[in-house]
């Protein structure tokens, strides 16, 4: 069931979960503003899910609140990680969903990584 991404942060949601170790994850990388893990259910031979370590609902919440030293930290995280997994010369995709046309279901902030295959069109058809 898609979020309403205006809604207040959660804490229980599963992302802060794992943020806060308390359900596992397959952790790929990890910095200051960062981390990035395995999504439990791939859609591609590497899917990837990259978060921040601040507490933001969405792309809009983050995009509107969080300092500029975390939005940066954010976004180099995004590109180490697909330079890691050397998805640059084949190339990738990264999609963030955001509230209810945007089909998002957790409500932290996530960017995910798709590559490893030619990933098609942009939206189903
Ligand atoms: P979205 O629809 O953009 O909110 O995507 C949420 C993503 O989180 C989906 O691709 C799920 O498969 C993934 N997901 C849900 N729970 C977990 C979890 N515990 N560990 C890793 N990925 C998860």
């Amino acid at each position: 069931m898609p979020i309403d991404a205006t809604q207040p942060y959660d804490d229980a949601n599963i992302f802060a979960r794992i943020l806060r170790g308390e359900i596992p994850a397959k952790r790929v990388y990890e910095d200051a503003f960062a981390l990035a893990f395995h999504d439990i259910a791939p859609q591609a031979p590497v899917h990837v899910l990259v978060i921040p370590k601040g507490a933001y609902v969405s792309w809009d919440d983050f995009s509107a609140r969080a300092p500029d030293a975390e939005i940066a930290g954010f976004v180099r995280a995004v590109g180490h990680v697909a330079r890691e997994h050397g998805l640059v010369e084949p190339g990738y995709r990264l999609l963030a969903n955001v509230g209810g046309h945007g089909g998002q279901e957790v409500p932290h902030l996530h960017v995910h990584l798709f590559g490893g295959v030619p990933l098609g069109p942009m939206l189903s058809r």
